[in-house]
């Protein structure tokens, strides 16, 4: 794995180790904490103690091409776990449709600012996901912005889709605009975090709709509590199901199929992509409480 450090990771994590052992298989997690160097040797280190199948999610999507290359040399089949490897013979790739979450956040954000001034606060660049999720949003934002309807008066990356490199991002639009932002779509729960903090220190919190991806336990309370508009859920345990049963069989050599495929740069990746749903306050209760994904204690605890 990439990293741990958001509420996601940590119940991909859970959730795929409960889905491999229950088809009765084993699994190693590591994760490298967006370090590329030690990615590469984690992964190597995996591939030498014999494992059967390496399932992946990269921190770099150019870097990890490298990782792929060694596991094929030692006839390691390797999966693309939610972001893509590019420009490499990946076997399988399972997902979200990331394009499809930014579609869904700028639909949200535009039904209720259809004219503005926008704030686009991307993750991160190395991230696959980043660009599929920018290319959603400006899918629906293009006509607004044609018509002069909608202005992009920011639009940056976040290194390694910290928050805190998102808040700094958020602090410098606001003094670039004198606060003159009717609208913010941030990549993702994290992020909108870090860009609610700048909002609120600058007295903009609340009145400024905010959308962001994962449904954190912390985003959904923003949503009830008003700073944030929108989130767009993920039901993780639909990946690490799919995942544990494409791996299991992969690993077994047997055939698996897809009924997509990705272009990575170099081959059709067979894909599994997954529809994303969007969550703001009206439908919290029949999304993700109702799922389990959080419980109504906590996610309205703070009201
Ligand atoms: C995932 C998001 C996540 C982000 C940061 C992306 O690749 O799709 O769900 O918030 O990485 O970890």
């Amino acid at each position: 794995m990439d990293t741990l450090l958001e509420d996601r990771w940590l119940r991909d994590r859970d959730l795929f180790k409960e889905a491999v052992e229950a088809l009765g298989a084993e699994v190693e997690i590591i994760a490298a904490n967006g370090d590329d160097a030690l990615q590469m040797t984690q992964a190597e280190k995996l591939i030498q103690s014999g494992i059967d199948l390496l399932v992946i999610v990269p921190h770099n999507a150019e870097a990890t091409a490298a990782i792929v290359h060694k596991a094929h040399r030692a006839g390691i089949k390797v999966i693309a776990y939610d972001r893509l490897v590019k420009n490499a013979d990946l076997d399988m790739y399972a997902s979200f449709d990331n394009e499809q979450v930014g579609e869904m956040q700028a639909k949200a954000i535009t039904a209720l600012v259809p004219k503005g001034n926008y704030v686009f606060i991307g993750g991160a660049i190395t991230d696959n996901n980043a660009h599929l999720l920018k290319k959603g949003v400006f899918n629906i934002l293009r006509p607004y912005i044609e018509r002069g309807d909608i202005q992009i008066v920011y639009d940056q990356w976040t290194k390694d889709w910290n928050p805190v490199n998102a808040k700094a991002n958020m602090e410098e639009a606001i003094r670039a605009t004198n606060g003159q932002i009717d609208a913010v779509i941030a990549a993702n729960d994290a992020t909108a975090g870090g860009v609610i903090q700048a909002l609120t220190a600058n007295g903009l919190a609340g009145k400024v709709p905010v959308a962001g991806q994962d449904a954190d336990l912390s985003g959904v309370q923003r949503i009830v509590a008003g700073t944030q508009n929108m989130t767009v859920y993920k039901p993780i345990h639909m990946l690490t199901e799919s995942v544990a049963e494409l791996a299991v069989k992969m690993a077994k050599g047997e055939q698996v199929s897809t009924d997509r495929k990705v272009y990575n740069g170099k081959v059709e990746v067979p894909s599994k992509l997954i529809t994303p749903i969007t969550v703001n306050k009206h439908n919290i209760d029949r999304t993700i409480i109702s799922d389990g994904f959080h419980s109504y204690e906590d996610v309205y605890s703070s009201t």
